[in-house]
């Protein structure tokens, strides 16, 4: 079997955007499913717009994704620098290759000259394509340009052809390379441009499958004939449909976060996230949406990716992270769950109640940052009554907190079950003798102690919060 060799070639000019996290996923997929290998490459070569923290945000959010790469700028590998702007050097080697056997030309037209030619293609209404002025310079003609301090940058000559590649994900593609025009492979300033870097990269780094995004398909020719030139094998392609928003437009913050790190700091989790995108292009055979990345992998045929757009459905995240808080392991969820709790003074809290209060306040809630509001009455001695203030001044009231303060004393607070059943005869005792529904029992017992009409179990609620704050905030209670 051919060795499988993926990547994903991140530029660090911004935080990991989720469409990238997708493509990363798929190609992680794909190296799993067939026993390949997952690369990194960073492709920093803008230095302008490149930065250290993107760089840094791009390998904590793969890595908190749990898309560990096999190859990268961290770990290392055969084929390195994985930094692109560590292989500077290597660019012009082959530009000078390319050249050399005919493929490439210098060209010194000016920025001005350049802006001319376009604006004559746009008065005749022709779609613009180089004019070929320098590519039959003689050498004296280059010398002088030279001396006169003109620095060259190399063009790529575009053989006029039908170009036909087979995408994985797309089908047979056809392009008249005509349309494409001499471009630039190596800017006068003597940095590589994108289309020539990416190629000299994967070729080198033995990339046998290139998954991307469809905004790259018009690179793809480009680069496929750059491979022909060099006589280097040509990868195969996948382009993948683009993530639109719900409103079919191109996803962007106006809709929601877009940085997967965004996502995270509004409290969604990364194993909801990256499941979420899964489905995004890629359906379950067994039409089981929710399961974790390894069953993904086993399902996971390229093959099978739907070559259309796929809508980024905000409240589908929602329901599918609410799905992971319910089931995820208390503790793990617990410790997620503090950063989203820095307004409270946990230090009072101990280990064993915070679980506690995270087990209860669960069950409604799709993001973490809910459990703010959420938990507030778990702190603190008194409450807000504004929610519970309308059940608080029920007739009824008074006699129902006046009788909990008597029977309080002989409630066990160290024990759910025993609060848990006597507060099933307190209801049972006030439906006897004045014939008060259950529920509008509970209500006022809930007002007076969290100041809320709903919220988390309430037996639970009180152990949590003790015997001193109970009574503390049902004396408040009678008095508002
Ligand atoms: N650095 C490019 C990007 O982020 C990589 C494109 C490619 O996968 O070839 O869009």
């Amino acid at each position: 079997m051919e060795n499988i060799r993926v990547r994903i070639a991140p530029s660090p000019s911004g935080n990991l955007h989720i469409g990238t996290a997708r493509t990363a996923l798929f190609n992680y997929l794909y190296a799993k499913k067939t026993g390949g290998k997952f690369v990194l490459r960073i492709e920093d070569t803008d230095l302008e717009r490149s930065n250290a923290e993107y760089t840094q945000n791009i390998f904590d959010s793969l890595k908190a994704l749990g898309l560990q790469w096999d190859e990268g700028p961290d770990v290392g590998g055969e084929y390195g620098p994985y930094y692109q702007s560590e292989r500077f050097d290597i660019y012009p080697k082959y530009a000078q290759i390319l050249v050399d056997k005919g493929y490439a030309y210098e060209c010194f037209c000016t920025p001005e000259e350049l802006e001319a030619e376009k604006e004559e293609a746009m008065k005749n209404h022709k779609a613009y394509v180089y004019s070929r002025k320098c590519m039959n310079l003689s050498e004296k003609e280059k010398a002088e340009l030279r001396a006169k301090g003109v620095k060259p940058s190399i063009r790529f000559k575009v053989e006029h052809k039908e170009l036909i590649f087979n995408d994985l994900v797309k089908g047979e593609l056809k392009f008249d390379t005509n349309l494409i025009g001499d471009f630039v492979i190596m800017k006068s300033n003597g940095t590589p441009t994108y289309n020539f870097a990416v190629v000299i990269d994967d070729m080198l780094m033995k990339i046998s499958h290139i998954i991307r995004g469809e905004d790259h398909i018009s690179n793809t020719p480009k680069q496929i004939l750059i491979y022909e030139a060099l006589g280097a094998e040509v990868p195969k392609f996948g382009h993948l449909g683009m993530i639109l928003a719900p409103d079919r437009s191109k996803l962007s913050k106006r809709h929601g976060a877009t940085a997967v790190s965004d996502f995270v700091k509004q409290g969604y989790l990364t194993d909801a996230l990256i499941n979420f995108v899964a489905l995004l292009g890629w359906s379950p055979s067994d039409g089981v949406e929710i399961k974790p990345v390894d069953e993904i992998a086993a399902d996971f045929r390229i093959n099978d990716v739907s070559s259309s757009n796929s809508i980024f459905e905000y409240d589908k995240l929602n329901w599918m992270n609410g799905q992971y808080i319910k089931k995820m392991d208390i503790s793990k969820l617990t410790d997620m769950a503090v950063p989203f709790l820095a307004k409270y003074d946990l230090s009072k809290m101990s280990r064993h109640n915070l679980e506690k209060m995270i087990e209860i306040t669960r069950e409604p809630i799709t993001t973490l940052n809910q459990l703010e509001h959420d938990c507030a009455y778990f702190f603190g001695q008194d409450v807000d009554y504004a929610e519970g203030l309308q059940t608080l001044k029920q007739e009824a009231a008074p006699m129902v907190l006046n009788r909990l303060l008597e029977l309080i004393d002989s409630y066990d607070f160290n024990s759910d079950e025993d609060i848990h059943d006597k507060l099933a005869d307190f209801r049972a005792e006030f439906k006897e003798k004045h014939n008060m529904k259950p529920k509008e029992t509970m209500w006022i017992v809930r007002a007076a102690i969290t100041g809320r009409t709903r919220g988390a179990d309430m037996a639970k609620t009180m152990t949590i919060l003790g015997k001193d704050v109970c009574v503390h905030r049902i004396k408040k209670a009678l008095e508002v």
